[in-house]
């Protein structure tokens, strides 16, 4: 019989669904272990039910445990990092607040544009990408500016740069200015210490060093982030990431939790495990491995004759690396080659670094010395057979 339907089923959804096999050692998503892969297929429970209450807290104690704090308002948002990058934006910051943002990649003009669309004052630092901020730089940025809050991306995943941090919460502090920094990229791979270096506003994301797939970002606020948020005089822009809501769904308040939204269950599953596997390996032995196989790829890249982007060895981050793009080559042509021929995925530049690099990226379970080999090989082979301009 023949459908009325003005819209028919679409034929594509009656083929069956293709995933490739492929290796991710872009700067993100990275690869699934099995153990978390296999926590996702398990059954779904409700967002309200006991057993997921108990997930969630395990998932608390995960993100206080990765991001080195004590802080009772520790969460991870429904979403990926650009919601927990709002969530941080949108709770702390009130139209008319001064802002200062720190822009030395894609991720501070995020968060300018974040701002903005708050009506906050927004005024940018900037370096260019390779490049991190001196204490000195951001001084003179409060002083001038005495912003109620700076923004900083402390693993630069679109220049490849680590932001050390020692030093810049207590500079803030001085200032009256809360400190919120981006660890998406760079959280499990690099040290980083929240209490310790006074960071106020922390967040990540999941899919990177942790391995789980990609739809739930931890974030943790400090006791002066809690006061300046809660004593707001305007409700923030945002029902979904209103951290009184979402403090009370993560049992971070004291009252009966209630329904606020559904929580993405498989991804606290998938998010749990990765945080697990953090655990048990330890941040030590996590930053350790990924300090060791990043230089072990760094010198079989300068072997290969390529340049890495990020001159200074002590602000090369240890999970994202940026290489300078050949002369004579396409950034394209090689990426597509290593993709084809290999199925190994690495990635252009992204914003200030669009056309001047490749990333490569190796994350928690992808960060091998078996990994970088792989790489380094499929590079050889693409610098053989990729076409060269005659310059
Ligand atoms: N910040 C940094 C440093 C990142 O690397 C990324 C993702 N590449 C983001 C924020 C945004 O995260 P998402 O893509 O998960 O929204």
């Amino acid at each position: 019989m023949s459908s009325m339907l003005p819209v028919g089923p679409p034929s594509s959804l009656l083929l069956p669904l293709h995933v490739p096999q492929r290796l991710l050692l872009g700067p993100g998503p990275s690869d699934v272990s099995p153990r978390i892969r296999a926590a996702g297929a398990l059954p779904i429970l409700s967002p309200m039910a006991p057993e997921t209450f108990q997930i969630m807290d395990d998932i608390k104690k995960g993100i206080q445990y990765a991001f080195q704090t004590q802080n009772p308002l520790t969460i991870a948002v429904s979403g990926s990092g650009h919601c927990a990058m709002e969530t941080a934006l949108f709770n702390v910051v009130e139209k008319g607040d001064v802002v200062l943002i720190g822009v030395k990649g894609i991720w501070g003009e995020r968060a300018a544009d974040i701002a903005e669309r708050i009506g906050a004052e927004v005024h940018l630092l900037t370096k260019p990408p390779g490049e991190a901020f001196t204490l000195k730089d951001v001084e003179k940025g409060l002083s001038e500016h005495k912003p109620s809050l700076f923004f900083i991306t402390h693993g630069e995943s679109s220049s490849g740069v680590v932001q050390p941090l020692d030093g810049f919460g207590e500079l803030c502090h001085r200032y009256n200015c809360l400190l919120l920094v981006d660890s998406v990229a760079s959280l499990g791979g690099a040290p980083i210490f929240m209490d310790k270096q006074g960071i106020d506003i922390l967040y990540s994301g999941s899919q990177k060093v942790l391995n789980a797939p990609p739809g739930t970002a931890p974030i943790s606020f400090s006791e002066a982030a809690s006061k300046k948020m809660f004593s707001r005089k305007t409700k923030p822009p945002s029902l979904y990431v209103d951290m009184s809501w979402l403090a009370n769904y993560w049992g971070c308040d004291g009252k009966p939790r209630t329904y606020h939204h559904t929580g993405p269950i498989t991804n606290f599953f998938t998010l749990r495990e990765g945080l697990a596997i953090l655990a048990e390996k330890g941040l030590e032995p996590s930053w350790q491995m990924h300090r060791e196989n990043t230089l072990r790829l760094h010198k079989g890249l300068e072997a290969l004759g390529l340049k890495l982007f990020v001159k200074d060895p002590e602000l090369r981050l240890p999970t994202v690396t940026t290489v300078s793009v050949p002369v004579g080559y396409e950034w394209k042509d090689i990426i597509t080659y290593l993709m084809k021929n290999h199925s190994i995925e690495i990635t252009g530049g992204l914003g200030p670094s669009a056309g001047k690099v490749f990333r490569i990226g190796l994350m928690g379970y992808n960060s091998t010395q078996a990994n970088v080999d792989r790489v380094l090989d499929a590079l050889r082979d693409a610098l053989k057979h990729c076409p060269k301009s005659k310059i």
